[in-house]
């Protein structure tokens, strides 16, 4: 959408640096450019993992929506994430690789093809580019020679950054948690506990898989540093949006803006002083968590979730994204089968409303909606809609709130069924569910242990539709008890006749 597209909400965004929503405008006029942490490529993104994903791309669909161009960052982390959050142990690809017997470049290969394919199955806009942490090792060696002088010290172990060295280190955790870092397995000869490893040394006598030569010796960069430099180096400091999970608000981002304000005060010749308050982006947000029942999910406890396994078990990969977007993202949402089951009827609904709607269709308007063409043209019934909608985006991307107004415009009667496709493909665009290429079909995936296939289900419920029309209560209460032994839930009433599902 253009700009001359303007919708009239204002655009307010949750920052996190300020603990409040704000009136949204790009430091570029029409043009927003934003970074998004992006996976550790050791293992299969979990799907709390991915609802930052989903999160960053509701985020970007918005900003396309109130007419504004987007340059999107996702980085691809293929080093120095360690298995905790210490700065001592192992990193979390170089434990992989030895597990799997495989090599870093393989797993990582491996990983981000997979996060990709997720990225893709749950329709999220592609990233302008996706950096990949090794290919900027020269660049992260140059940012930490700029800010050793001032801002770092030498163990054996590494190079450290000297929280104690910027003015308001921890300001974005709400203040610095010395205990929350004292927690994290201690180094020897930190100076402060919540100092961390811009550079770590190779031990002496071991060979890493990646390693690459620096001014400190051999060894390979920390975590932190690969996004203040990937961010400096794509976007320039300071760009309007860093986005990331909630978990990163505590340390991750810290580091990165305790850094950032070094490079900062160093490139500019500022005093350390002045760097106060400069974050290297206007907006930090952060997308709360996915939790199920036993806590947080996470890829290191294991037994996590993917995309993949919602596939096998013949869970359309939109239905998840309809779960995310059915809560304001900075809430908690917990994961049950039960709940992604309930987002895979009403996306079936909202599927089959449109299937409906496109049969009765007869010009082919609404392939391109115009939100201009949309305000100046729609039906009476239809225009307060389109408001409110823009409204609950624009307020901190409330999809809860847009989701019902997309419903009530399906099933509106008495107006023109082009113009309300038209709306429909709008509020599509920001929502991202591909409802007007989506079919009843397509929905229906067979789960991997799936006893029956979808034709075998049809047979047997015509049968048992003959059953019913010559009453024969008993054959039809057999054929549905059938069924639901080998994983069929036959639902008798449904009044958009989607009549049988695999129960999960
Ligand atoms: P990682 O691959 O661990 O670096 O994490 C990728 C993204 O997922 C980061 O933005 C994390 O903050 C986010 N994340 C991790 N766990 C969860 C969770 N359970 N729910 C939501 N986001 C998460
Ligand atoms: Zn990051």
């Amino acid at each position: 959408m253009s700009e001359d597209q303007h919708i009239a909400a204002p655009l307010r965004l949750f920052n996190s640096v300020t603990r409040s929503t704000e009136s949204f405008a790009p430091i570029e006029q029409g043009h927003v450019r934003v970074y998004s942490c992006g996976p550790t490529v050791y293992n299969y993104a979990h799907l709390g993992n991915l609802r930052a994903y989903v999160f960053t791309d509701t985020l970007r669909r918005t900003l396309l929506w109130k007419g504004l161009a987007v340059t999107h960052i996702i980085n691809i982390t293929d080093v120095g994430h360690l298995t905790s959050d210490a700065d001592a142990g192992d990193d979390k690809m170089e434990a992989a690789a030895r597990a799997q017997a495989k090599s870093i470049w393989d797993i990582a290969a491996h990983y981000t093809d997979a996060f990709k394919s997720n990225v893709a199955a749950l329709n999220i806009i592609a990233p302008s580019e996706w950096t990949v942490a090794t290919d900027y090792v020269p660049q992260m060696i140059a940012f930490a020679e700029k800010i050793a002088p001032h801002h770092c010290y030498e163990l054996e172990t590494g190079l450290y950054f000297d929280s104690g060295t910027v003015p308001d280190y921890g300001a974005l955790a709400g203040g610095r948690d010395d205990a929350a870092h004292a927690r994290i397995d201690p180094v020897a000869g930190k100076r402060n506990a919540s100092d961390f490893a811009i550079w770590r040394k190779s031990p002496p006598g071991e060979q890493r898989q990646m390693e690459w030569d620096s001014p400190w010796g051999k060894g390979a960069p920390g975590w932190h540093l690969e996004c203040s430099v990937m961010s400096q180096a794509r976007l320039g400091h300071p760009f309007d949006i860093h986005t990331g999970g909630i978990d990163h608000r505590e340390i991750h981002h810290p580091n990165e803006i305790a850094q950032n304000q070094a490079f900062h005060a160093a490139c500019c010749g500022e005093p350390d002083a002045a760097t106060a308050g400069f974050t290297g982006a206007r907006w930090w947000m952060h997308n709360n968590f996915l939790v199920d029942r036993q806590g947080k999910m996470s890829k290191s406890k294991g037994g996590f979730t993917t995309l993949f396994s919602l596939i096998d078990a013949g869970i359309h990969p939109l239905a998840y994204r309809l779960l995310c977007l059915g809560a304001h993202y900075r809430s908690e949402l917990e994961f049950s089968a039960e709940g992604v089951g309930a987002a895979l009827t009403r996306l079936k609904r909202l599927v089959m409303g449109v299937e409906a709607l496109k049969a009765r269709a007869e010009g082919v308007t609404w392939q391109s909606p115009r939100l201009d063409f949309l305000r100046a043209n729609l039906h009476p019934k239809l225009a307060p809609l389109l408001e409110q909608f823009d409204a609950a985006i624009s307020d901190d991307l409330m999809t809860p709130r847009a989701l019902p107004l997309l419903e009530e415009a399906i099933a509106l009667k008495k107006v023109p069924v082009d113009e309300k496709l038209c709306l429909i493909a709008a509020f599509d665009f920001a929502l991202g569910l591909n409802l007007l290429t989506l079919n009843r079909a397509d929905l229906r995936l067979q789960s991997k242990d799936a006893q029956i296939t979808p034709e075998e289900i049809e047979a047997e419920l015509d049968r048992r539709q003959s059953a019913r029309a010559s009453k024969d209560f008993a054959l039809s209460d057999e054929i549905r008890d059938a069924l639901a032994a080998r994983g069929v839930e036959v639902m008798d009433g449904d009044p958009l006749r989607w009549d049988w599902r695999l129960s999960l």
